[in-house]
Order: structure tokens, then C-alpha cells, then sequence
């Protein structure tokens, strides 16, 4: 994972240094004020600027350390507390170390030979030039009287960092001879320290802490008296790499505004699984991927075209002839460390390959009242994930329950793997339809449809998208018969009282023996009712229920159903409510005359 990183970092650093010049020794940073000199090393003036970003030298673990020819007003200037002469000395060590060059002639007699005219004059203008306190904080660079350029940000400067930069790798090369495990080369040292990693979840008081993913900070892990990362042989140009690479996946997007009008980064890499865990994807090219979109907000004709080119292998004839591969790995913060809870490679082809199958496997019936007819459901990975959720009595998401990640996580790596979801993933989606108000959703079928589905070994039934009409299992029809006894009682009293689903649902499904002999006992009270009031409906429902209970032993139920069953049942009551529904409607649209 690390080694795939590192070439995304790569990627990145390469994309990058079209416009600009990326080295491993250099670096961006933000400048605020210009101080202006002349050839000789007088002093000019300060010039504030607005922020500009630009391209220095690099420096890692900045304590102890000064930047060439560009820092803050404590190493430049010799400004401020009683630390500032200490760091203006690390400041002046680094310049001496570049004497040779030419470019930096003005500013040694800024410091040296012109001391009067230069440093000290400068140092006496610095407060009144930059009268806010807050102005003086940031970076100051050199610059000539009338210079295009900063001094830094001279060729033969940046040369000479690149080059001081590699003998001094090459001098701690001597101390650790190691191979880089992810490159395989030992051109850079193996550095002690690596840069963290911004944005991986929980926040902590509303902000992401930085965190490691490597990391050896317990003595217990050294060994071979290699301190802290050296233990793990990644090399200075890897490790920059990885973190970069990381960092980027975990930003990238633009920046857009919702519908509050307050601003969010449309992250384009990376997919957060509730509030402490997130994953984030990519192809070895760096490519985009709209499948992954699909799985985010699924559209019918995307899927379906999908689907489509998959199966019959047009897309691989023409645009993925090229092997490309897709990575993806799923990320958990705890303290200082980063957890990676699940690591996936595949080739893209494969991919969308798993991709088309999910959608396959989760697609489900479902009647859509607005448009008045049944079309394929197709439910977004995360909007299943919450179908699982513990609800509040208010019917909002009970945060308590944090399994919202743990299944998130779980289906995306089933979604990618093609593997069967776990069957613990199922006892929590029929405890939501059994206890929730909103029952068995088109989400919660489409997810015990996959579950059953992918975990039926050599069994017979298959649940299909739409309602199944003949060889169906006894507890497929205990729910088309339950959902019929709901929609006779229904017919009979309206929503006037708790209705049968409230309060025998889970009886119902738990234990079909008994609970079935006290429902048909209320149904033939509901029965004589609706005969008196409505005798042709009457009549057509019970024959629907005649039918359905013809194709069982009604009077000869298990006493339990086991959990797969439970799962059957639910999805026989979802597929006869959606039958129903559409029924409903195509009789009221005939009555009142609009069909
Ligand atoms: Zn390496």
C-alpha cells in the first residue's frame, strides 16, 4: 500500500512540476514581505506583499533548522525574543554554506561588508515599515532593486540546494546502508521522521489532529539500534511521496457550495463511512472513475448502460485494453496513529466488472407512487449502510449507534470483492425492518436480497428484483400472505388503529406456527366486516389470500423460522406490498376514470 501511494505521490509531484519546480529538496511556502536591497548590500525597503506561494528550499522538522535566503523576521532580521539570535545565527550558518555562489554576493554584504547601510538599517526600519504586528509574522525574501526574480528563486540557487542537498543524503547514507523497501534503491536515507498525514477522521474539538501511518514512536518496535522510522527501510523520496500521495487523496475536489450556501470540499478520491472512519480510491494512473460516482448517487441509465458494457466486454475492447489498476484503502484515526482497516487492489477491469455485479445484485422493484408504476431501484452503498442504523423515537439517526461505518466499510469491500456480505450485516437489517416505522424500505429488500443471495450455497432460491410467482420457500409466502392480511385489515379499518405490521410483524416472522393461527382468527373479524361495508373488495381480497395460502400448507407452518428464513419472509412482504401498491392504484385510476 505504501509502495502504491508513493507512485501516486509521484504522479502528483509530477503533474505538478509542469508549472512549477518540484525536487525533493525544494518545497512551496508563502512569502509576505520582500526586503529590497541593492547590489552592494544596501538596504531599500520592505515591501509587504499578498501572500504569493513560492518555490524554497526544503525544510523538514523545521526546529533547529533555517531556510536558505527565506524565513521569518526572528532568523532574517534578528527579530524578537530572546530565541531570535539563535535562529539568527542557524539563518547566517545556512547562507555561509552557499557563499560561493554568486547570486548571493548583495546579500553576504548585507550581513557582512555593507553591515550599516544594510542589515542594521533594515533592522532599525522593520517596525515602522510594517507597522501591524501580525504583518511581521510571516516570511521575508530577498529581492534586488529592480529584479524580476527573488534571490532564492535564481536557477543556480535552486541547483545548489539539489546538489548540498544530495551529498548530505549521501553522508547519512554511510550511517544507514539500507535498501528502501518500497523502491528498492538506496539513493536517499532512510529518514527517522515522517510528515503526517492532515485529514483522516475522528476530529478532535471540531479539528482533524495530524497523524502518522508509519510510525515506530515505542522503543519496543526499534530494533538493531535503528531509531524510530529507520525501522522501516522506506526511504526519504518514498516516504515524501506516500504522504503527499496520501494527503492529496484525502483533499482533492473542488470546492463548492451546498445548499445553505456554506462551503465544502466534492471530494473526488475519497469517501467518508460515518464519523470516525474513511476511505479513500484511485487508479494507478490517476485516472477518474465514474462507476465510483454510481455507487455514491446511482442513475438508472448510467447503471444500466454499465451493466450493459460489462457483461457483453465493449468497454474492454476499446478504452481499457490497458491494464490500469484500482487501489482503495479504508482509514480509521486513533490517537496519533492511523489504522488501516482495509486494503483493496484490482485491476480496473475487474472493478467495473464488481462494480456492474453489485448493481445487479442489489437492484429490487420498487413502486413509485409520483410516477404512478414500478421501476428498479437501485439503492446508493451508504444509503444501505444507514439502513442498518439504530433510530431515535423521533426517526432520526441514533449516533450512539456507531456499526454505521463498520457496515459501510463492509459492503464497499463486498461491493469490490464480489465476496457474500457477513450474516451479521443481516440480523441488524431485519431488526431495523422489524422495529423501525418505515419496515422493510426498497433499501433494507435490495440489502437482504444480496446478503441471501450471495451467501446461498447451492441452494434453490434466488430472490429475483421482481415478485416471484411460483417455487418460492414457505417463508417467501408467510410474508405475501402477511402483507395481504395487512392490506385486507387495511381495506377494513384505514389507519384508524395500530396496524398488523406494528404489533405481529416480528411475531410473525420469528415464529409462523402460532402466529399465523391468531392472524387468520383476526382477519375473518376483519372479513365479516368489509363483506357488510365493501363486498366486492372483500371478496377480491380474499380470494388474493385464498391464492397465495393455496401455494403452502397453511395449517401445517415450521414453528420457527431460522435466519435466512427471517430474511425470505421479509422480502416475500416487501415484493406482495409493491405488487399491491401498483394494483391499488391501477383500480382507483380506473374508477375515477383517469386511465
Ligand atoms: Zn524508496
Amino acid at each position: 500500500m505504501i509502495k502504491e501511494l508513493s507512485e501516486l505521490g509521484e504522479i502528483i509531484r509530477d503533474e505538478k512540476s509542469k508549472n512549477e519546480r518540484i525536487h525533493i529538496a525544494l518545497k512551496q511556502e508563502i512569502i509576505s514581505i520582500d526586503l529590497v536591497i541593492h547590489d552592494d548590500g544596501r538596504f531599500e525597503r520592505f515591501q509587504p506583499i499578498d501572500k504569493v506561494r513560492t518555490t524554497c528550499e526544503a525544510v523538514t522538522a523545521k526546529k533547529g533548522k533555517a531556510r536558505l535566503l527565506l524565513d521569518r523576521a526572528e532568523e532574517v532580521l534578528c527579530y524578537g525574543g530572546n530565541k531570535a539570535k539563535r535562529k539568527h545565527e542557524l539563518f547566517i550558518k545556512k547562507l555561509k554554506l552557499y557563499s560561493d555562489l554568486r547570486e548571493l554576493e548583495p546579500v553576504l554584504k548585507f550581513y557582512e561588508s555593507n553591515k550599516a547601510n544594510g542589515f542594521d538599517k533594515a533592522r532599525q526600519r522593520f517596525e515602522n515599515d510594517i507597522p501591524k504586528e501580525k504583518d511581521r509574522k510571516g516570511n521575508i525574501a530577498f529581492r534586488l532593486f529592480n529584479a524580476e526574480k527573488r534571490i532564492h528563486e535564481e536557477e543556480a540557487v535552486y541547483q545548489k540546494i539539489i546538489e548540498i542537498d544530495m551529498v548530505s543524503q549521501e553522508k547519512s547514507l554511510s550511517k544507514f546502508r539500507t535498501t528502501c523497501s518500497v523502491c528498492g534503491k538506496n539513493t536517499y536515507a532512510i529518514p527517522e521522521i515522517h510528515e503526517k498525514i492532515k485529514t483522516v477522521p475522528p476530529v478532535d474539538d471540531g479539528k482533524y489532529a495530524a497523524r502518522s501511518i508509519v510510525s515506530y514512536n515505542d522503543n519496543a518496535y526499534e530494533s538493531y539500534e535503528l531509531r524510530r522510522n529507520a525501522n522501516s527501510s522506506i526511504c526519504a523520496r518514498c516516504a515524501k511521496n506516500y504522504v503527499e500521495g496520501l494527503n492529496w487523496l484525502l483533499s482533492a475536489g473542488p470546492r463548492v457550495k451546498n445548499k445553505k450556501g456554506k462551503e465544502f470540499t466534492a471530494y473526488t478520491n475519497r469517501k467518508n463511512f460515518g464519523s470516525d472512519t474513511t476511505m479513500v480510491y484511485w487508479t494507478r494512473k490517476n485516472e477518474l472513475l465514474p462507476e465510483i460516482d454510481q455507487l455514491e448517487a446511482p442513475n438508472p441509465d448510467n447503471v444500466a448502460r454499465l451493466i450493459e458494457s460489462v457483461s457483453s466486454g465493449t468497454e474492454r475492447d476499446s478504452r481499457y485494453l490497458e491494464p490500469d489498476l484500482f487501489y482503495s484503502c479504508t482509514l480509521s484515526g486513533s490517537a496519533a496513529r492511523i489504522a488501516v482497516r482495509d486494503w483493496i487492489e484490482t485491476s480496473l477491469f475487474d472493478f467495473r466488472k464488481a462494480i456492474a455485479k453489485w448493481f445487479q445484485d442489489i437492484a429490487i422493484d420498487e413502486y413509485n407512487a409520483d410516477l404512478k408504476k414500478t421501476q428498479t431501484h437501485y439503492a446508493r452503498l451508504y444509503d444501505l449502510a444507514r439502513s442498518c442504523q439504530r433510530k431515535n423515537l423521533d426517526g432520526s439517526n441514533d449516533k450512539v449507534d456507531t456499526s454505521l461505518a463498520r457496515v459501510a466499510a463492509c459492503l464497499w469491500n463486498v461491493a469490490l470483492k464480489k465476496i457474500p456480505p457477513p450474516l451479521w450485516i443481516l440480523t441488524k437489517v431485519l431488526q431495523r425492518a422489524r422495529l423501525d416505522k418505515d419496515g422493510v424500505t426498497a433499501g433494507r429488500a435490495a440489502l437482504i436480497k444480496i446478503i441471501l443471495n450471495r451467501n446461498n450455497r447451492g441452494g434453490d432460491f434466488m430472490v429475483t428484483e421482481k415478485i416471484e410467482q411460483s417455487d418460492r420457500p414457505v417463508a417467501y409466502v408467510c410474508g405475501q400472505i402477511f402483507a395481504k392480511l395487512e392490506n385486507i385489515q387495511y381495506a377494513t379499518l384505514g389507519d384508524r388503529n395500530a396496524g398488523i405490521r406494528e404489533r405481529y410483524f416480528t411475531y410473525a416472522m420469528t415464529s409462523p406456527a402460532s402466529a399465523f393461527g391468531r392472524l387468520f382468527d383476526l382477519n375473518s373479524k376483519h372479513f365479516t366486516k368489509l363483506k357488510n361495508e365493501k363486498a366486492g373488495l372483500a371478496i377480491t381480497l380474499d380470494k388474493e389470500l385464498q391464492e397465495l395460502c393455496q401455494d403452502i400448507d397453511i395449517n401445517n407452518l415450521p414453528a420457527t423460522f431460522l435466519l435466512e428464513q427471517k430474511g425470505q419472509f421479509a422480502i416475500g412482504y416487501y415484493h406482495q406490498r409493491q405488487k399491491q401498491f401498483s394494483g391499488t392504484k391501477a383500480k382507483d385510476n380506473k374508477e375515477e376514470g383517469i386511465e
